[in-house]
């Protein structure tokens, strides 16, 4: 069992700047067993922050029906994220597909309204968090589940797109378009920063961690998409259902 302590001490060992911004992609079982369950991994979270620091963390849904920040469950997200945007403070931003939740002194910016499509673009939460020079940090997940990847496609303007009909009021439905596909080829970026020395890794409870700045992500992927603007898409050959369909959306 690790103790909020314990988390806190190696959340700064791992290099989790106080009074930064952080987004987090957690798996709580990969972290767990942990004193106060998911709310005490938020608690050594927001320890390693300060007072000074703003978590950010993922609270998507499926867009099938009307979202209402107040009430509408993420899907997919982990319990993590699940706990942590209902807690008091907590903020969470308006997108119907892909919000996030914040806490902290740049939640307001971090959550403010932002454009329909892509959701994960410069003007959306993760877009804030790079603006903000923020960290990403990774919990016994890797960069298949890392959010700012996509804010890097939007930034280098990949040409694949997928729009997805999306619940945006009751009774009317608009298309996001976004840059969709398996993600599996995400991964690739732990070899991209860890030749430079850009990743810190580690453990944190019984998770493996990793932990880099957004600007460090964004700045290795966007180099590596302007060589190759499919290079996050699964080859032809591999028969991969969702980037064969990306793919297929290039004009
Ligand atoms: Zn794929």
């Amino acid at each position: 069992m690790s103790t909020i302590a314990q988390l806190e001490q190696q959340l700064r060992e791992l290099g989790v700047r106080e009074g930064g911004v952080l987004v987090v992609h957690t798996s709580f079982k990969a972290v767990a067993p942990v004193e106060g369950g998911p709310l005490g991994l938020i608690a050594a979270l927001e320890r390693a922050l300060g007072p000074d620091g703003t978590l950010v963390m993922p609270t998507m849904t499926d867009g099938a029906s009307v979202f209402d920040p107040r009430s509408t469950p993420t899907v997919d997200m982990g319990i993590t994220a699940e706990t942590f945007w209902r807690q008091p403070g907590v903020l969470r931003s308006p997108h119907p597909g892909g919000s996030f939740a914040a806490r902290g002194p740049h939640a307001a910016q971090v959550c403010a309204p932002q454009v329909l499509s892509p959701p994960h673009g410069v003007d959306s939460p993760v877009g804030r968090v790079h603006a903000l020079g923020g960290q990403v940090l990774l919990l016994g997940v890797g960069h298949s589940e890392d959010t700012t990847l996509h804010l890097a496609e939007a930034i280098a303007g990949v040409p694949y797109s997928i729009a997805y009909p999306t619940v945006v009021a009751e009774g009317r439905t608009e298309l996001v378009a976004e840059t969709d596909h398996c993600c599996r080829n995400f991964r690739q970026a732990d070899g991209w920063l860890r030749a430079k020395h850009l990743q810190r890794e580690g453990r944190v409870g019984n998770a493996d961690a990793r932990l880099c700045s957004s600007a460090d992500v964004v700045r290795e992927a966007v180099s590596r998409l302007a060589a190759d603007p499919l290079v996050f898409l699964c080859a032809p050959s591999a028969q991969c259902e969702e980037c064969d369909a990306a793919r297929a959306s290039v004009p």
